[in-house]
C-alpha cells in the first residue's frame, strides 16, 4: 500500500502549485501543541534529525508544510525548499537556520502568518508523510510580545485543524491531560474524537502507573488513540564527534532511549495494548494519513473536475483557446519587434543621414555667420559687393586692403567649420537619432508593457551605439583632414550651395519674423514695442543717456519690457540683415564663386555640403550598417537566449492582460495532470486491491 501513499504526497504537491484553495487539497496532518509540550522533539523524532527553529523568542510564526519522502536507496538524506530553490540541502543545520531566517522575517508586529513554508526531506530512514507544523499554542503573552499573539495563533491553528485533516494533538505527560491546549482544540473541531491521534510526550517524567493511565484515557477518549513517547534527544547524540551538531542521525539514538525506559515498566509491555514509541507512532501516522487521504480522493477528485471545467471554460471563452506560454509570448514579441525595425533600417539610409547632417551643418554655418559677419555695426555687418552690384551705396574705402580682410575672415570661417570636430558631431547626431527612433519603435511595440525588456532593449542599443561611434569619430575626423586645408569647388557646388543657403537664409528670416510677432504679442502690443525700441535706439545712437545701468527701468519702460524691447532690436538688425544678405546671394555677383569673399554664406554652404557627403557615406557604411547588423544579435542574447526561465516567467508576467492569460493555461495544464496523475493512482489502488484479495 505504501506507493498509494506516496502518490497522493506527489498529487497533493501539485496541487498545492495550482494554488491555494480549501477543496483542492488532499489531507495533511497537522501538528499542534502548547509551546514546550515536546512537538519539537516528536517531529524531530519523526524525520531522525535536529533540524526545527529553537529558541524562546516564539520561533515558529509560520506553518511549516513538511513533506517526508521515502528514498530507500538514497545515499544521502537532504532537504529541499521548492519555493526557494534551494535543493540537495544536506546540511540539517543549515535547514534549520534557513527555517528560523524564514519565521524570523515575519515582523513580530504581525505576530504569525499563514504563508507556510514549504520543506521536503528526502531520507531512507523517513516514512511517506505530510505533515504541517504550526505555532505552538501559548498560555501567557510576554512582555515583549503583542497582546493579540495568543488569539492570532489560536486562529491559525484553527483553520488548518479543519476536516479532513489528521490532528496530531501534542500533550506532555506531565501537564493534566484536561489542560491540555491541543486536546481542548482539537475537541471543538472534532467533539467525537474521529480524526485526532493523541501524542503524549515526556513519558519519562511521570511514573509509569500514571503514563499507562494516560495512554487508555477514556475522558477524552480518542478514535485513532493516544501514543506515548519519550522524544528528548540523548546529549550525546547529535553531539557526536562524527557529525556537527544537528547533523547526526538521532532515530537509533532515541529507539534506545524509548526500548529501554518502556522496556523496563510492566506498564507498558506487550500485553498492555498499549501504544507507546516514535517508531510505532510513525507506522500509526502512515497508516492512518493513507487511510484518510484514500479517503478523500474521490471529493478531492470532484473538486478537480469542477475546477478545470471552470478554468477550460474560462480558456475557452476568454482566450478563445489561444494557446500561450511565456517562452512564445516573449519569442512573438521579439519577432514583432525585430520586425518593425527591419521596417526601420529600410526606411532609414544614407539620404536620412544626408539630410540630417546637412540639417545640422547648416546651423553651424549660420552661426558662424552671425558671430563672424553679422555681429557687427550695421554698417560693418558683411562684406560689400563689388561695383556693380545695386547695393553699392554700402561703404567700400580701399578695395584692395578690404579684399585682403574678407579673404582672411572667409578662411578663418571655413577653417572654423572644418575644425569644428564634426566627425564626433556628426556621429553623435546619427547616434542619437538612432536612439530616438529605437526608443520610437519600443514604445509603439508590445514591449513598451514591459519595462524589464525596455530596459534590456535601450541597453542593448546604447552599448552597441557607444561601442561604434568611438572609433567611428575619430575615424571620420581623419576622413574630412583634407578639407581643413583646402577646399576646391566646382562651378555646380557652388550653384548648389547658393540654392541652398538661400533657403536656409528664408527659413531663418521666417523664424526671426515670427520670433519678433510673438515678442510683440507678450508685451502686450506692436505700439508698445515699437515705443521701447524707439527708446533703445535712441540710447544707442547717443541721443539720451541712461542713468544707472538701467535694471530698475528706465525712460517711463520697466525693466522686463526694456529687456523685450533689446531682443525686439536685436530680432529687427537680425531680420535687416538677413533680407540683405538674401539680397546678396541672389545678386549676380554671387552667382560666380570667384566673388566667394563677398559671398562667404554661399562659400560655407559649399563646403558644409562636401563635409556632409564624406560624413553621410562614411556613417552609412560604418555606423548603420554595423549597428543594423549588431542590433537584433544583441536583442537576440539579451532577450532571446540570453534570459533564463524564471526572467521570461517575470517578463510574460509584467503585463497583467498576459499574467492573467497564462495563469488560465497554467492552472488548466496542471489540473489536467493532476487528474491524470489520480486515474493512474485509481488503477494503482486497483491493482493493490486485488493482489491483496489473491493473497
Ligand atoms: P515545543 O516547544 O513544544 O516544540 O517543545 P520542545 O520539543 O522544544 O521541548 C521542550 C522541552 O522539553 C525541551 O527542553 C525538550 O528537551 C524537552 N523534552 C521534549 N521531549 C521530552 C521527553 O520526552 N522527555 C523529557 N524529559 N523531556 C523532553
Amino acid at each position: 500500500m505504501m506507493m498509494l501513499t506516496k502518490k497522493m504526497i506527489e498529487i497533493r504537491g501539485l496541487l498545492q502549485t495550482v494554488g491555494q484553495s480549501e477543496s483542492l487539497t488532499l489531507p495533511s496532518i497537522v501538528v499542534i501543541g502548547s509551546q514546550s509540550s515536546g512537538k519539537s522533539s516528536v517531529l524531530e523524532a519523526i524525520v531522525g534529525h535536529e533540524f526545527l527553529p529553537k529558541g524562546h523568542n516564539m520561533v515558529t510564526r509560520r506553518p511549516i508544510e513538511l513533506t517526508l519522502v521515502h528514498t530507500p536507496d538514497a545515499s544521502a538524506e537532504y532537504g529541499e525548499f521548492p519555493a526557494l530553490g534551494l535543493s540537495k540541502v544536506t546540511d540539517f543545520g543549515q535547514i534549520q537556520k534557513t527555517l528560523t531566517d524564514l519565521n524570523l522575517a515575519v515582523p513580530v508586529t504581525d505576530c504569525v502568518s499563514d504563508d507556510p513554508i514549504q520543506l521536503r526531506i528526502h531520507s531512507p530512514n523517513v516514512p511517506d508523510l505530510s505533515l504541517i507544523d504550526l505555532p505552538g499554542y501559548i498560555q501567557v503573552v510576554g512582555r515583549d510580545q503583542p497582546p493579540e499573539l495568543k488569539e492570532k495563533i489560536a486562529q491559525l491553528c484553527e483553520k488548518y485543524i479543519k476536516p479532513p485533516n489528521v490532528i496530531l494533538a501534542i500533550s506532555a505527560a506531565d501537564v493534566d491531560l484536561a489542560n491540555s491546549t491541543a486536546l481542548r482544540a482539537s475537541r471543538k473541531v472534532d467533539p467525537r474524537g474521529e480524526r485526532t491521534i493523541g501524542v503524549i510526550t515526556k513519558m519519562d517524567l511521570v511514573d509509569a502507573e500514571r503514563g499507562a493511565s494516560l495512554l487508555s484515557d477514556r475522558k477524552y477518549a480518542l478514535r485513532l488513540g493516544y501514543v506515548g513517547v519519550v522524544c528528548r534527544v540523548p546529549s550525546n547524540a547529535s553531539g557526536s564527534k562524527l557529525f556537527s551538531r544537528g547533523n547526526g542521525n538521532i532515530t537509533n539514538a532515541i529507539a534506545k532511549n524509548e526500548n529501554a525506559y518502556f522496556g523496563s515498566h510492566a506498564e507498558f509491555s506487550s500485553d498492555s495494548q498499549l501504544a507507546v514509541g516514535t517508531s510505532n507512532l510513525k507506522k500509526k501516522l502512515m497508516y492512518v494519513l493513507e487511510q484518510t487521504m484514500a479517503a478523500s480522493l474521490k471529493t478531492t477528485s470532484e473538486a478537480i473536475q469542477r475546477e478545470l471545467a471552470e478554468a477550460t471554460y474560462e480558456y475557452k471563452v476568454q482566450y478563445n483557446e489561444r494557446p500561450l506560454s511565456a517562452e512564445s509570448y516573449l519569442a512573438e514579441s521579439l519577432d514583432g519587434f525585430k520586425h518593425s525595425f527591419r521596417g526601420f533600417s529600410d526606411a532609414f539610409g544614407r539620404p536620412q543621414v544626408r539630410e540630417l547632417l546637412k540639417h545640422e551643418l547648416d546651423q553651424q554655418v549660420l552661426n558662424l555667420l552671425a558671430q563672424r559677419y553679422w555681429n557687427r555695426p550695421f554698417e560693418d555687418l558683411s562684406p560689400p559687393l563689388p561695383e556693380t552690384d545695386p547695393l553699392s551705396s554700402l561703404p567700400k574705402a580701399d578695395p584692395e586692403g578690404e579684399h585682403q580682410i574678407w579673404q582672411i575672415k572667409l578662411d578663418s570661417s571655413s577653417a572654423a567649420l572644418t575644425k569644428l570636430g564634426v566627425g564626433r558631431l556628426a556621429t553623435s547626431v546619427v547616434a542619437n537619432a538612432i536612439q530616438a527612433h529605437i526608443d520610437r519603435l519600443v514604445a509603439n511595440s508590445r514591449f513598451a508593457a514591459h519595462p524589464f525588456a525596455r530596459q534590456a532593449i535601450t541597453e542593448a542599443s546604447t552599448s552597441i551605439l557607444k561601442d561604434l561611434s568611438y572609433d567611428i569619430a575619430d575615424e571620420l575626423e581623419i576622413c574630412i583632414k583634407p578639407y581643413k586645408y583646402r577646399i576646391e569647388l566646382e562651378d555646380n557646388e557652388w550653384a548648389r550651395g547658393r540654392e541652398n543657403v538661400t533657403a536656409v537664409l528664408k527659413e531663418e528670416l521666417k523664424v526671426c519674423e515670427a520670433a519678433a510677432k510673438r515678442l510683440e504679442d507678450q508685451a502686450g502690443g506692436r505700439k508698445k514695442v515699437r515705443d521701447v525700441m524707439a527708446f533703445i535706439d535712441r540710447v544707442r545712437n547717443g541721443q539720451v543717456v541712461l542713468e544707472g545701468d538701467g535694471i530698475g527701468g528706465a525712460g517711463g519702460f520697466s525693466a522686463p519690457l526694456l529687456a523685450k524691447g533689446r531682443e525686439a532690436v536685436f530680432l529687427r538688425d537680425r531680420t535687416d540683415v538677413l533680407k540683405m544678405r538674401l539680397l546678396a546671394v541672389k545678386s549676380k555677383q554671387c552667382a560666380n564663386k570667384k566673388n566667394k569673399y563677398h559671398c562667404p554664406e554661399v562659400f560655407l554652404d559649399a563646403v558644409a555640403d562636401k563635409l556632409t557627403t564624406t560624413a553621410d557615406l562614411f556613417l552609412d557604411a560604418e555606423l548603420l550598417s554595423k549597428f543594423y547588423y549588431n542590433f537584433p544579435r544583441e536583442l537576440d542574447a539579451r532577450l532571446g537566449r540570453g534570459l533564463s526561465q524564471s526572467e521570461i516567467d517575470r517578463f510574460a508576467r509584467e503585463d497583467p492582460k498576459i499574467r492573467r492569460h497564462l495563469d488560465v493555461v497554467r492552472r488548466k495544464d496542471l489540473l489536467e495532470t493532476v487528474l491524470k496523475e489520480m486515474e493512474s493512482l485509481r488503477q494503482l489502488e486497483a491493482r493493490e486491491k486485488r493482489s491483496i484479495r489473491r493473497e
